[in-house]
């Protein structure tokens, strides 16, 4: 998947569609800042639907609204476009299986050959996640489903149906996935969707590669052989201090939340976290990983500094 990439720099970026109403402008900005160079390739988050209170005419109401739709639309537009290798995440909160199967179909259409298979998170009005009646509770079984596209299985009986051409990555967690009771099982469960068919792991962010690379003890010593590549985001506001640990599960070495404790702008803060996140990816790249994913929020400036830095 690296290999196409500028020697020295196979990093690969997430990128989010916009919100709802605001065009394809900042998405433009991000590959045209660029200036050419291609990463590796862009995964393409997906945003499932939430149920949100409006006041109506007749007093409140409850819609269905999605803040960042697109996904399918900017990937055909990064791979037509600019020529880019797409990933698009594919979740399976909200969705039927035959939701699910449709958009699959959109993407093979489209010539799109990976794709990111994930369980998405809760909806913002539940606790727990809740799966949709006739969809799936566990990514795993959504790669199952991917496995029988790919073997010509599709949930409707086809008569000389066409296999799709999917590589399925899915998702690892460093840090423990936030329900998983402990690595050992969480790892466990990674390796059914890598048994299922996956054929490559991407992270979720960490600060602490210590913790990124006993997760990769745990996944090979519980046979897990498939290539795992780490996740990493650039701190760019003290506000995140807070914010990353509380959603992603993350814990920050000390000597990190120090130094940003201790700059007085943000401007500071992103020159902290582009020296820590310099730090761990030259380690990463130094101990072999496969490639480093950044999720870049849509953030080209601080991107390109980080760029720059590992050219010099
Ligand atoms: P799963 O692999 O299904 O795991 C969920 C939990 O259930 C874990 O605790 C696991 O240990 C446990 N488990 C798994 N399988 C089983 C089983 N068969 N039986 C019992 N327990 C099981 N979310 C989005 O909504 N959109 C995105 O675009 C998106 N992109 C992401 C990109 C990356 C790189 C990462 C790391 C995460 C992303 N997420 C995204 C977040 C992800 O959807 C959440 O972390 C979600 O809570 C779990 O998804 P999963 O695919 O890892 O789930």
């Amino acid at each position: 998947m690296f290999n196409a990439c500028e020697p020295g720099l196979p990093f690969s970026v997430e990128i989010l569609p916009p919100n709802r109403g605001l065009g394809l402008r900042n998405i433009h900005e991000f590959f045209d800042a660029l200036g050419g160079w291609k990463p590796a390739f862009v995964s393409v988050t997906y945003h499932r639907a939430h149920r949100v209170e409006i006041e109506g005419e007749d007093g409140s109401e409850w819609v269905w609204n999605r803040k960042n739709p697109g996904t399918l639309g900017v990937c055909a537009m990064l791979k037509f476009q600019y020529g880019l290798n797409v990933i698009p995440h594919v979740i399976c909160g909200g969705f039927s299986k035959f939701d699910s199967e449709d958009y699959l179909v959109d993407l093979d259409y489209l010539g799109l050959k990976h794709v990111l298979a994930l369980r998405g998170d809760a909806d913002k009005n539940d606790e727990q996640f809740v799966a949709h009646p006739q969809g799936y509770a566990y990514a795993n079984q959504l790669v199952e489903h991917i496995v029988r596209l790919n073997n010509g299985v599709y949930s409707e009986g086809v008569n000389d149906a066409l296999p799709t051409d999917f590589h399925i990555g899915v998702a690892g967690y460093p840090e423990v996935h936030s329900e998983a009771n402990d690595l050992a099982s969480d790892v466990a469960n990674l390796k059914r969707k890598v048994d299922a068919g996956a054929s490559f792991i991407i992270t979720q962010m960490f600060f602490d590669n210590a913790a990124f690379f006993r997760f990769v003890d745990a996944c090979r010593d519980a046979g897990i052989e498939v290539p795992i590549v780490p996740g990493i985001k650039v701190l760019t506001s003290k506000r995140q201090l807070e914010v990353l640990p509380a959603i992603f599960h993350t814990v920050m070495p000390s000597s990190l939340i120090d130094a940003v404790n201790a700059c007085s702008s943000d401007e500071e803060v992103v020159e902290v976290g582009l020296n820590h996140a310099e730090a761990q990816t030259r380690e990463l790249l130094a101990k072999g990983v496969p490639g480093v994913h950044f999720f870049t929020m849509n953030n080209s400036r601080v991107f390109n500094r980080l760029i720059s830095r590992m050219r010099g």
